[in-house]
């Protein structure tokens, strides 16, 4: 990869930037569609359809074309005229009922819940993720048992108003509804970090730090948790940036959407594990600084960023409360705060909708 379209891909990742790509790309071995889209600077609504391709899966050696650097108007988001979709928050099919919330904002999680004799059968995708850019779009996703009932968890992208759609499938049977999304409305932060913090971006381990988180989002283990979640500072003093907040790194620099809550503290504060999980991830980024990532399992990991120190392992099973490391103001950071991401399937949810909670609402 040659250092221009290096310096464009880092760029592209953090910033969500939206710079034009070159003229073909040749896929590499883990790279997803998703990914190649976002390092290009275009979507996989895009790629699709410049390329005609059936899926979203790639074959490595295959060449796709990318956006030329002439700027092209933009597609519609769909070509399909919105469904006719119940919206009231339960829909039902033969042997099985299926619950969502009746409203959701962007980068909300959320759980899609299964009751009936056949729910332990259903399959349940998202085919409004198609086109959005998500990580895996429509997977095909087993309900998980709990108390009687069966549960999928679900997320909604942030800077996505569009309607989610979910379709629950048993045997041949299949229904489909749809649940409206608003907006945040938070006004856009200007960071105007000093250059010396945002040159980070241009750090060449950048590549290895989006591969390893890359690696932890596409992981699909068993839950592993069976109780509600917990902070992950023991006293918090409020926020400093909050989830989906617009911002800028620079001075009239592209907005980007923060994925996560930043917490101030001191440096050397407990960093404490939200739930029960596996470490995937524990070591020293340019970006994220010490890092620890935990996979709870279901498709959801949690991430702690920017410690002064880190106390655990990779591998290491840990338990609700325990111990992760400590603040710190490592990586991107202009200050010591324990920034906490939960992820869904790889997409950054509102930590605060799982908090005191076995799944969010
Ligand atoms: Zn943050």
């Amino acid at each position: 990869m040659t250092r221009r379209v290096f310096r464009r891909t880092i760029l592209v990742s953090l910033l969500l930037l939206g710079a034009a790509g070159a003229a073909s790309y040749t896929v590499k071995a883990g790279d997803t569609l998703y990914y190649v889209a976002r390092a290009n600077g275009t979507t996989v609504a895009e790629l699709t359809r410049l390329n005609q391709l059936a899926g979203t899966a790639l074959e490595v050696g295959q060449v796709l074309t990318l956006p030329g650097s002439t700027p092209v108007a933009a597609p519609p988001v769909s070509a399909a005229p919105a469904p006719t979709l119940p919206s009231t928050g339960t829909s039902s099919l033969q042997g099985v009922t299926v619950r969502v919330p009746s409203n959701l904002k962007m980068g909300d999680g959320f759980t899609l819940r299964l009751s009936g004799a056949r729910a332990g059968q259903a399959t349940v995708r998202f085919p409004s993720e198609v086109g959005e850019d998500v990580r895996k779009p429509n997977e095909v996703l087993k309900p998980i048992g709990a108390a009687g009932e069966f549960l999928v968890p679900g997320r909604v992208v942030l800077g996505k108003t569009t309607p989610v759609v979910y379709e629950v499938s048993v045997g041949g049977d299949l229904v489909r509804g749809q649940i409206p999304v608003t907006g945040l409305d938070q006004p856009i932060q200007h960071l105007n970090l000093p250059v010396s913090v945002t040159n980070k971006l241009q750090d060449p381990a950048r590549a290895a730090e989006e591969a390893a988180v890359e690696k932890a989002y596409a992981r699909r283990t068993p839950q592993v948790w069976s109780r509600p979640f917990a902070p992950a500072l023991a006293s918090a003093r409020g926020t400093s940036s909050g989830f989906g907040q617009p911002r800028t790194y620079l001075a009239g620099g592209p907005v980007a959407y923060h994925y996560g809550t930043d917490y101030p503290a001191p440096t050397g504060t407990s960093v404490l594990a939200v739930n029960d999980g596996t470490v995937v991830i524990a070591g020293k980024y340019p970006v994220r600084g010490n890092l620890v990532v935990i996979d709870h399992g279901a498709g959801v990991v949690s991430m702690y960023f920017h410690q002064s120190r880190l106390l655990v392992k990779v591998g290491q099973k840990v338990v609700r409360g325990q111990k992760l490391g400590e603040v710190g103001t490592t990586g991107l950071s202009a200050g010591p705060h324990l920034h906490l991401e939960v992820r869904v399937r790889g997409e950054a949810t509102n930590p605060a909708g799982w908090m005191n909670r076995l799944w969010p609402r």
